[in-house]
């Protein structure tokens, strides 16, 4: 997003007009973000094979799918719905990495079907799927290495209470099923959690899986996973990708020799690639002057965007209708009968009844974690390409409220 002598701008397209022509509450992307944020981050990794799997819980809509496939990513996902999504956009099976947790195994076989890459994160699963598949289709294998990236333990995954992977100090009962039942181990991943801010704490896991890739002999891949850590407000510290990128490529570089064997280096980004790229607009309903502060109330609230409420996200919220007025301090509530606080204490350009704000960083787990909390619809979602604003997801009406529900005889 940037300034012009229009207002704020995606893409040379102005929030305002979006605003106007859309509506809100309205998610908007911008293109040309997700495929610079694709490219940079894929450029931090040259000199080795590396691919892209866009994590794509971030955001699901299928054209940012579409946009990504074009580029050359593949697709991380957690669900076979997100798959099947995934599918429907165009992509391989083989760019579709399935990487589920606590799914029955009915939902594995189905992914095997659909030609997936599969991803074993427990122990009596890989028993399991050697006992179907034995070698015919092969599987890679989820370790927690127990690396504590960053200190919010909603979103680390990697550490000893974590429900995620096999510990990678179960590497040997994990040989033992895999020789026994013959089965065929082609990449080796983990996912230590969303902050990766340190080089030396990644490397020391990425040196774990090293080590456990000695077990296996045909590996074709390493997943470091994701934990790309972008900026939400000015001053946070962010993962350095060219710092880490080369650091990480030396690693492998070296890894790979030892092993004999060029391997695919793999990521999965979801954050890091949506992220900046959206903005979500809404409109103000009313500014509530109490004893203690400024509230500006908007027609949205955790329902859209359930981040600063779950996990305490900062999100920047800027004033694009009034983009030169005086600034003054507001705390912005949403609609639901929750105290759904967007923003605390945020100081804004003086904000008037009707005024559109824009919030910041709403392209990754905005959407896609938005709900129909208090029976509000969902927004619409209009992603700006090649300076052109489109509308990619229409604003839900009632009958999807009333869809599938049956009314019975009372
Ligand atoms: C959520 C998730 C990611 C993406 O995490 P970001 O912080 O959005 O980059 C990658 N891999 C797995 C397995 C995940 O569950």
């Amino acid at each position: 997003m940037e300034l012009t002598k229009d207002g704020y701008a995606v893409g040379g397209v102005t929030l305002q007009g979006i605003a106007k022509k859309f509506e809100t509450p309205v998610y908007v992307y911008d293109a040309d973000q997700i495929i610079a944020n694709y490219h940079e981050l894929k450029n931090a990794f040259t000199g080795v094979e590396v691919k892209l799997k866009y994590a794509c819980k971030a955001l699901t809509n299928i054209n940012v799918l579409k946009l990504l496939k074009n580029e050359g990513a593949g697709l991380d996902t957690v669900s076979i719905e997100e798959a099947k999504l995934g599918l429907h956009a165009g992509f391989e099976p083989n760019e579709i990495l399935f990487t589920p947790n606590s799914v029955s195994f009915e939902e594995i076989k189905e992914a095997v079907k659909l030609g997936l890459i599969i991803n074993i994160d427990e122990l009596s699963i890989l028993e399991r799927f050697g006992n179907e598949y034995g070698n015919t289709v092969p599987c890679c294998i989820r370790l927690n290495p127990h690396i504590m990236a960053g200190g919010n333990t909603h979103i680390s995954v990697g550490h000893i209470d974590s429900k995620f992977g096999i510990s990678i100090y179960q590497v040997p009962h994990i040989k033992r099923i895999v020789d026994a039942l013959n089965i065929n181990v082609n990449g080796l991943h983990m996912h230590t959690g969303s902050d990766i801010l340190d080089a030396e704490v990644f490397l020391r896991g990425a040196q774990l899986l090293y080590e456990a890739a000695k077990s296996f002999a045909n590996l074709e891949f390493m997943d470091f996973g994701s934990g790309f850590k972008v900026k939400y407000k000015e001053g946070d510290i962010t993962t350095d990708v060219n710092d880490i990128g080369a650091k990480i490529v030396d690693s492998f570089k070296a890894f790979c020799k030892d092993y004999g064997k060029n391997l695919e280096l793999w990521f999965e980004p979801g954050k890091y690639l949506v992220s900046n790229a959206g903005q979500f607009l809404v409109s103000v309903n009313v500014v509530k002057q109490t004893t203690s502060t400024v509230f500006a109330g908007v027609n949205s609230g955790q329902n859209h965007l359930l981040r600063p409420m779950m996990y305490d996200a900062y999100h920047h919220i800027v004033n694009v209708s009034n983009p030169k007025g005086t600034e003054r301090i507001y705390s912005v509530v949403g609609y639901i009968c929750e105290s759904d606080t967007l923003g605390y204490d945020r100081r804004l350009n003086e904000v008037r009844v009707g005024d559109i704000l824009a919030i910041g960083n709403a392209g990754a787990y905005g959407f896609s974690m938005s709900s129909n909390y208090n029976s509000r619809l969902r927004p619409a979602e209009v992603l700006v390409y090649n300076g052109k604003a489109h509308l990619i997801r229409k604003r839900e009406n009632l009958e999807y409220l009333l869809e599938n529900q049956i009314e019975i005889e009372l």
